[in-house]
């Protein structure tokens, strides 16, 4: 399977005229993105930024996109940074070579491919796409399951332990917090504080979400587990109303999942994907449709069955999962799911 990130570096104090190269290079850029003149751009550049923007309309400012031929990427022992990027410029032979520093560090497993340039004040910056190739574990000896919670982000259940985990109880704290905060904003008309609260809002829950996604993917390696999760799009047509509003806008589940993902197929864990339609709402006992009668607890009105509703939800997930990968008793997992009802009917 085929991973990809994008890498953002930024560019270190290079030498006076290596910046002087660069910030050339970068505003003969700009002035060919609004008027069409090129005073000097690198060729491969400009075929690049033509063949992407043939048909729209150019805006003011726009990242210097570098095709990944003419780039260069070497990891070295330089005490200033171990990362290096070589760009290629107008009038250079063999480009510049630029120190930069990552958001993270990275090794030489992975392929790099094209790069952008961005300008802040005086400051360069290089988002670098890098990608790899990693092999999926195709056995297992359990399965984690999650689905989204109602009080919390996501409930989890191990199939070797089967009690409940809880996770991302924090954001609704901060949500709730961040509502009030601008509400009170709103009333004052600081609109220019409020926009600021906005963007901290959503890192302090990404940051949440990041550290949710990073001890579900351990629990699941010490575990030997492959982790299923409910599928947002399932719902998405069948279960429209309350529910499924609540969870498309207020709880970040879609983004919790693609961290999940991401930081899973990093390791070689699989990661399937069920129906997540119904799972609030089934007793994952007997089967029989349920209610939540009170705050978080679900109950059973055919066999009694009482339990947690986020529980009995992510319950219904391990259950599901039942039929996508468990194979002759043994947990085991194959990059073609076996057909599901619904691929069935979708392949007719
Ligand atoms: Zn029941």
């Amino acid at each position: 399977m085929l991973i990809s990130k994008t890498l953002k570096c930024k560019v270190l104090s290079p030498t006076q005229k290596k910046w002087e190269l660069l910030n050339q290079e970068y505003t003969n850029f700009q002035i060919y993105v609004r008027s069409g003149k090129n005073f000097g751009i690198y060729s491969l550049t400009k075929a690049n930024f033509d063949f992407v923007y043939k048909n729209k309309a150019r805006k003011k400012k726009q990242p210097m996109p570098l095709h990944n031929q003419s780039t260069k990427f070497k990891i070295t022992g330089s005490k200033l940074t171990p990362y290096w990027f070589r760009i290629p410029v107008k009038g250079k032979r063999g480009g510049i070579w630029l120190p930069i520093k990552p958001h993270e560090n990275i090794d030489s497993s992975w392929e790099i491919r094209e790069a952008k340039v961005f300008k802040r004040k005086k400051d360069f910056w290089i988002y670098i796409t890098i990608r790899k190739e990693v092999e999926l574990k195709t056995s297992y000896s359990s399965v984690l399951a999650l689905d989204v919670g109602e009080k919390v982000i996501a409930a989890a259940v191990l199939s070797s332990v089967r009690k409940p985990i809880f996770l991302g109880r924090e954001v609704r704290g901060i949500r709730r917090h961040h509502a009030w905060l601008r509400k009170r904003l709103q009333e004052r008309e600081l609109f220019k504080k409020l926009k600021e609260m906005r963007s901290k809002e959503k890192r302090r829950v990404e940051l949440v979400l990041h550290e949710v996604s990073k001890y579900i993917v351990e629990l699941a390696e010490k575990n030997d587990s492959i982790i299923v999760l409910g599928d947002l799009k399932g719902i998405r047509k069948q279960d429209k109303g309350k529910r499924f509003n609540r969870i498309i806008n207020s709880f970040p589940f879609s983004k919790l999942s693609f961290f999940i993902e991401y930081k899973a197929h990093l390791k070689g864990i699989a990661v399937v994907k069920v129906r997540e339609d119904y799972t609030s709402k089934t007793c994952n006992r007997c089967g029989e449709e349920g209610k939540r009668v009170r705050q978080g607890l679900f109950k059973c009105s055919h066999c009694k069955y009482q339990a947690n509703a986020d529980f009995n939800g992510a319950m219904n997930i391990l259950k599901r999962s039942w039929e996508h990968i468990f194979q002759d008793g043994a947990v085991a997992f194959s990059p073609e799911p076996p057909m599901t009802e619904k691929t069935r009917a979708e392949a007719h």
